[in-house]
């Protein structure tokens, strides 16, 4: 077979560890002998963003924005501990993602992978829940202390121009504790922008929740801009038979326990901090969560939910055959080869991106599959426990019968 052709590059964000040692075997195995491969490749790996003073990382996100789609491998943060183990470090160098979060703006959406035999905790459950986490502001960048005395907290609004606003928020005869919080428009109008988009590529409905009946002014200048924004969409919306729904927080939470799945849920900061972890937790593994980046106006970056798989790295170091899950990583790569085969109008390389991920999961669900999906499965179900480079040639083989 003739490989398929690329006209863009994709944005190649090489990373850490075990991940970066599966990022090769998926190159190798799955995507060099079928795709004459264009990607644009920036070296996150530790020691090069601190040989670069992690420009690297500045620059590869740069890159994101400019060729709309790119596909990352887990990366170290360095903590405390990294620094001993790098003693090469010059710096506590700052959380990759957190960098090209704040260069590329927009949302992260997370997304579990299915397979027959491991059910979800919640057994309505049949499809995947997206969750889409607000990553501005709130309580995250609240202020808050605790006084002593009897008096009054009040707060202040000063604007540059003579805008001037006060409110007393309590009297208080005793101790007490105070929080301010806030944030921003042009914030939540990107998240909704991102949302809208998002549920367009999926073609999945999209849920908003907050707490307005309580929290009408702050919570309800969220459901407003949420409201504006769908204008924009609704046309898109109709055309695709999706549906925008907005309810109360804690609705949401009685319904999604109730539903099949299948939908994308927008959170503001804190809920989608918590609903994300039990969601996932209820859906399985982390191994099985995938990730993307999207900016409001299409711009993408994928990538695997879970980190660098550190205490398997040190196990391959020793010559030990490992049983990491590749599968998020895998979709990671499937994943932006449908987005740029889309962009681009290369059918093939969409119908690519849609073999690595049929192929995957007809493997996963005949029951071959690493160590950390064995246990997980249904009582009954037959597997058998592959390492990582067995899977990737199961994967292979599967694919050469799609093709
Ligand atoms: P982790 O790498 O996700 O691993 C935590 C544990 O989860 C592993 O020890 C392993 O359990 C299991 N696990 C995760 N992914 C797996 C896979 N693909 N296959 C099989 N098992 C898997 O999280 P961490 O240990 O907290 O962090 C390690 C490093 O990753 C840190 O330096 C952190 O900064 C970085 N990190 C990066 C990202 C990112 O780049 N997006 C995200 C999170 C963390 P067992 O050991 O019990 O098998
Ligand atoms: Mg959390």
């Amino acid at each position: 077979m003739e490989k398929i052709k690329m006209t863009t590059p994709l944005v190649e964000m090489d990373g850490d560890e075990m991940t970066r040692i599966i990022w090769q075997k998926i190159k190798d195995k799955i995507i060099l002998p079928y795709v004459d491969l264009k990607t644009e490749y920036y070296d996150l790996g530790l020691l090069n963003r601190n040989a670069t003073k992690d420009q690297v990382t500045v620059d590869s996100a740069n890159a994101a924005l400019k060729y709309g789609v790119a596909v990352k491998c887990a990366t170290i943060t360095p903590n405390r501990q990294r620094m001993e183990e790098y003693p090469e470090l010059t710096e506590m160098w700052k959380s990759p993602n957190g960098t090209i979060r704040s260069i590329m703006g927009g949302t992260v959406f997370r997304t579990p992978i299915l397979i027959d035999s491991i059910k979800p905790i919640v057994k309505g459950w049949k499809k995947p829940i997206t969750i889409a986490r607000h990553a501005y502001g709130d309580i995250y960048r609240a202020v808050d202390f605790a006084t002593e005395q009897p008096g009054e907290a009040k707060l202040i609004f000063e604007g540059r121009d003579g805008e001037r606003k006060e409110v007393s928020v309590m009297k208080v005869e005793g101790p007490a504790v105070w929080l301010a919080q806030h944030n921003k428009e042009d914030s939540i109008r990107n998240f909704a922008r991102s949302c809208f988009q998002y549920a367009i590529d999926m073609k999945q409905d999209l849920w908003f929740s907050t707490k307005d009946t309580i929290s009408k002014t702050y919570d309800g200048y969220f459901k407003s801009i949420f409201e504006e924004e769908f204008e924009n969409y609704r046309d898109k919306f109709k055309e695709l038979g999706i549906t925008y729904f907005y309810t109360l927080i804690d609705d949401a939470v009685a319904r999604v326990i109730r539903s099949e799945g299948g939908y994308i849920w927008a959170c503001k900061n804190y809920d989608g901090d918590v609903m994300s972890d039990m969601v996932s937790t209820a859906f399985g593994s982390l191994a099985m969560m995938t990730s993307v980046l999207v900016t409001p106006d299409g711009k993408y970056e994928y990538e695997a939910a879970h980190g660098t798989v550190t205490r398997h790295y040190y196990r391959y170091l020793k010559g030990e055959e490992t049983s990491t899950n590749p599968i998020a990583t895998l979709f990671a790569w499937s994943g932006a080869f449908k987005k740029r085969g889309e962009l681009d109008g290369i059918r093939e390389l969409e119908r690519f991106g849609e073999i690595i991920e049929e192929a995957a999961l007809n493997v996963l669900n005949r029951g071959i599959m690493t160590g950390d999906l064995v246990n997980m499965t249904e009582p009954g179900t037959e597997v058998r426990k592959v390492s990582t480079d067995e899977l990737l040639d199961a994967i292979k083989e599967e694919m050469e019968i799609l093709f």
